[in-house]
């Protein structure tokens, strides 16, 4: 039996951090049935490789050598205060020096070139979680577990799409039953990186932001179908669980004891941060549950994420920024038929996936993420519509089970917003969530609004 336990950035921020995590991973299980350690890279560093891809490609030489020795020295830091016997610290330190070396050489090629491919920005990106894993590895055997690192481009086999990699299951699968399992039935703890795989070229990969948690989710349904049995998937992160609204906004959100896999889903797309929208798929297809829980309060029981989950009614709001919202009007002011195909397939060959959509008579209004590329799009709607834009805006979803037949829902989200003004109204399609759109500055407002009615 096991279980995958991936840690996010907070939990793993600092040597004390990494200490903390291996003391838990440490205290728990039977060595028969040894875990499978899934590792962020320690909070921040994502981002401060971002920032060193960005002024690599900008030619910005003080910033770039700034984000260079801001991401060696966490490491080293990390490193010396982790406590290891010599022979492990030297390893660690040429580990770090290598990736290290191998992060200056990316960024003076992005800047030589002054651009920046997917493949190479996946080569860069990909550094955070190959040291913290190993960081992790030799923090569980410095307290005597026999711990393993496996390198994640061996274990997570991925199609090409550099930033956004999809997996392949079934390769992974294989992998697992070649690599894994053997150091599992040796009663070792494998540790390794999430985030990050392996193309079939061999190049590295990466799942996109927040990807380590759809990493945990692959790797115990890989354990599984290389026939393991896989008890959980524990997703370790700084909150107690999945709480009834993002608590850095909402200060009064409390723990949800339970959720179904449908409102997960539907929470990880509307913002919910605390698990990536990819995440719960392929654990929910094997039936294997899903717990969220907090590295600092390891005794909480956190959230468990079931196919199904008890109860109705509604289970926590969500809310996403960052959303432009397009208002497709016909000219000719009645929608004809074959009209709304006719706007998506604008969106569809300009490859912008379209998020809320609301049709009424005579307009139909979507929204996309504001990163989109909309140019081709508007200019090409144009040609048979008129187009208005909206700039700076938030979807609120409110999520739950049965929403629809559940009577006054709508209602008392309305007489909660007051007035705050909705842009645009979407009663999701599956029942599990009530979507609309505000302006940016109004949504924190509208969750706390809604937190107090539904709530408090
Ligand atoms: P990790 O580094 O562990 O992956 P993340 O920062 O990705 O952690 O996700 C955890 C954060 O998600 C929390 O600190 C919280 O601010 C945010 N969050 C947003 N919505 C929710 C919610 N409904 N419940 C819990 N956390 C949420
Ligand atoms: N380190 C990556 C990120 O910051 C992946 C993750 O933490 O899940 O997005
Ligand atoms: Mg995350």
């Amino acid at each position: 039996m096991t279980d995958v336990l991936k840690f996010g950035g907070t939990s793993v921020g600092t040597a004390e951090r990494i200490r903390d995590v291996a003391r838990l991973v440490g205290t728990r299980g039977r060595v028969e049935d040894p875990c499978l350690v899934v590792v962020s890279a320690m909070g921040g560093v994502t981002d401060l490789l971002v920032g060193l891809k960005n002024s690599s490609s900008e030619r910005k030489k003080e910033a770039a050598e700034a984000a260079l020795h801001e991401i060696g020295a966490r490491h080293r830091v990390a490193l010396s205060g982790l406590a290891l016997s010599a022979d492990e610290s030297r390893v660690c330190a040429a580990a770090i020096d290598e990736e290290m070396l191998r992060c200056r050489e990316l960024s003076l090629g992005i800047s030589l070139l002054e651009e920046i491919s997917p493949r190479t920005s996946d080569a860069l990106l990909a550094i955070g979680e190959l040291i913290s894993s190993r960081l992790v590895a030799a923090a569980l055997r410095a307290r005597g577990t026999d711990a393993v690192w496996v390198d994640p481009r061996e274990m997570l086999a991925t199609d090409a799409t550099h930033g956004a990699a999809l997996a392949d299951e079934p390769e992974t699968a294989r992998r697992f039953a070649a690599r894994v399992l053997p150091e599992l039935a040796a009663g070792r703890v494998v540790v390794t990186g999430g985030f990050v795989g392996a193309a079939p070229s061999g190049a590295t990969t990466t799942l996109g932001r927040g990807g380590s948690d759809y990493s945990a989710a692959l790797f115990g349904a890989a354990l599984k179908d290389a026939g393991r049995v896989v008890s959980a998937i524990e997703i370790w992160t700084d909150v107690d669980g999945i709480l009834t609204a993002d608590p850095r906004i909402v200060p009064q959100a409390r723990l949800v004891p339970e959720v179904s896999a449908a409102e997960a889903a539907e929470l990880a797309f509307f913002g919910a941060k605390v698990l990536h929208p990819a995440t719960i798929r392929p654990a929910v297809a094997r039936g294997i549950p899903v717990v969220v829980r907090n590295s600092f309060r390891p005794d909480g029981a956190g959230t468990i994420v079931r196919r199904d989950a008890a109860g109705t009614g509604v289970r926590a709001i969500a809310m996403r920024k960052g959303v432009t919202a397009l208002f497709v009007g016909s000219p000719r002011m009645l929608l004809a038929y074959g009209y709304a195909a006719k706007v998506f397939s604008v969106f569809e060959r300009h490859r912008v996936s379209v998020d809320v959509i609301a049709t009424s008579e005579v307009s139909i209004s979507i929204t996309v993420d504001e990163k989109a590329a909309l140019d081709g799009v508007v200019r090409d709607l144009s040609e048979f519509a008129e187009v208005s834009l909206l700039e700076h805006l938030a979807v609120v979803s409110v999520v739950g089970r049965n929403l629809r037949s559940t009577a006054g829902i709508a209602v008392r989200v309305f007489a909660a917003l007051g007035d705050v003004n909705v842009v645009l109204v979407s009663q999701g399609a599956s029942d599990t969530n009530m979507t609309f759109v505000v302006a940016e500055g109004d949504a924190p407002e509208a969750l706390l609004r809604l937190h107090k009615e539904f709530f408090e």
